[in-house]
C-alpha cells in the first residue's frame, strides 16, 4: 500500500464512480484544492464505461407519455417526476 499523508487532503472521496467523480468535481468547484479520489479499480468510472453499451444513456429523447409507457412496471407512478424533470431538462 502506498504511503499517504491524510493530513495533506482537505477532502477524501472513496469510490470513483459517477457519484464520487461528481462529488470530487463539486468539491473542487467549491474551492477545495487538495482532494483525494480513491478508487479500488485500475481506472475511474469503470462501471460507467460499460453502461449503455459503452455510451452511457443519460435518458431517452422522447415525450413523457412514451417514457411512462416504456417503464417496465408501474410507469404511471413516475408520471409526475418525469413531468417535472423531463428528458429535455436533463439534456
Ligand atoms: C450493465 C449496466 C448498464 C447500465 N447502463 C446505464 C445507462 O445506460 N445509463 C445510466 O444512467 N445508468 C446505467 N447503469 C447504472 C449506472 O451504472 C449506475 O447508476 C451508476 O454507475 C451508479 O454510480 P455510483 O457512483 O453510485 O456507483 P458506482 O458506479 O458503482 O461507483 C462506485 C465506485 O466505488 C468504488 N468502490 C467501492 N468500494 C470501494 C472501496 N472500498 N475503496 C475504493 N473504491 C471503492 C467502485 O469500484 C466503483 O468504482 C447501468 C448499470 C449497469 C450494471
Amino acid at each position: 500500500m502506498s504511503d499517504y499523508n491524510v493530513d495533506f487532503y482537505d477532502s477524501v472521496v472513496i469510490g470513483a464512480g459517477a457519484a464520487g467523480m461528481m462529488c470530487a468535481g463539486t468539491a473542487a468547484e467549491l474551492g477545495y484544492s487538495r482532494i483525494a479520489l480513491i478508487e479500488k479499480n485500475n481506472i475511474y468510472g469503470k462501471k460507467l464505461l460499460i453502461t449503455g453499451k459503452g455510451r452511457c444513456n443519460v435518458t431517452n429523447n422522447c415525450d413523457v407519455r412514451t417514457l411512462v409507457e416504456n417503464t417496465v412496471r408501474n410507469g404511471r407512478f413516475l408520471y409526475s417526476a418525469f413531468s417535472s424533470f423531463s428528458s429535455s431538462t436533463i439534456t
